[in-house]
């Protein structure tokens, strides 16, 4: 029997919970996984470690002249990915505060744009994706056939972006944590490339008083209506 292609688009503000939603969908429906801000964390840290952002300002000349070499690339692990930067694995180092405070500033120029999007095409030809982001369902997959628009209060996606670092043995500062996620939303939702937005046919998922469990319940729902699958 072939396996339809079937893609999930899942998009949304910073620490709504988009990945650990995107992962529940991805092994309980058998899904691909692909997270698409991992990509854009992965050119921020490269752009960081080679000296091209100074002063907050980001060198666009010298990142622009080196990105189409970039050997930036998921491995996948059964459903599960990780991001590798030629040999080396970058899944844990892309999610310090550090690379939070810049990926913004990075992620809207235009060039570092199609640069992601192009490695997200080739990563998700065929099968079934599920996919996270913030233009997943606007920009790089339009035509999706189930697009999810994900919102939370600020200081429950703080608390949990927070408690997820203390966890992983760093020491946040809340407000900053908070701040943090604030600029965010504003840089992704003002840029003129592909600014952060709900697509008109999205399902809004506010989780803001949500377990995961309820989650689950909410996307089998739909997932059974509209595809007929059954996990
Ligand atoms: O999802 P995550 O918070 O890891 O994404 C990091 C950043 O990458 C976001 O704040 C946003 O600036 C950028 N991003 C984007 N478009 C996407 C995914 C992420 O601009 N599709």
């Amino acid at each position: 029997m072939t396996v339809p292609d079937i893609t999930i688009a899942i998009d949304g503000y910073s620490s709504t919970g988009k990945s650990t939603f995107a992962k529940l969908i991805a092994s309980t429906f058998g899904f691909l996984y692909l997270d698409s801000g991992a990509m854009y964390r992965g050119v921020t840290l490269f752009a960081m470690e080679n000296g091209m952002i100074r002063d907050g300002a980001v060198d666009e000349p010298a990142l622009e002249a080196v990105i189409g070499g970039l050997d930036l690339h998921f491995r996948r692990d059964g459903g599960a990915t990780t991001l590798w930067l030629g040999d080396r694995c970058i899944e844990g180092e892309i999610r310090t505060l550090a690379v939070s405070g810049y990926v913004s500033p990075v992620s809207a120029i235009p060039f570092v744009r199609s640069f992601v999007d192009g490695k997200l095409h080739s990563f998700s030809e065929g099968g079934r994706v599920v996919m996270d982001g913030r233009d997943i369902g606007t920009t790089v997959f339009p035509d999706a056939e189930l697009k999810i628009f994900m919102v939370a209060d600020d200081n429950v996606r703080a608390q949990r972006r927070f408690d997820e670092m203390v966890a992983k043995g760093q020491s946040p500062v809340f407000e900053d944590v908070l701040a943090n996620l604030r600029e965010r939303d504003h840089i992704d939702s003002h840029r003129k490339t592909s600014p952060l937005r709900q697509a008109e046919d999205a399902f809004v998922l506010d989780n803001s008083a949500m377990t995961l469990e309820d989650e689950l319940i909410w996307i089998r729902g739909l997932i059974q209506g509209r595809f007929g699958i059954l996990s």
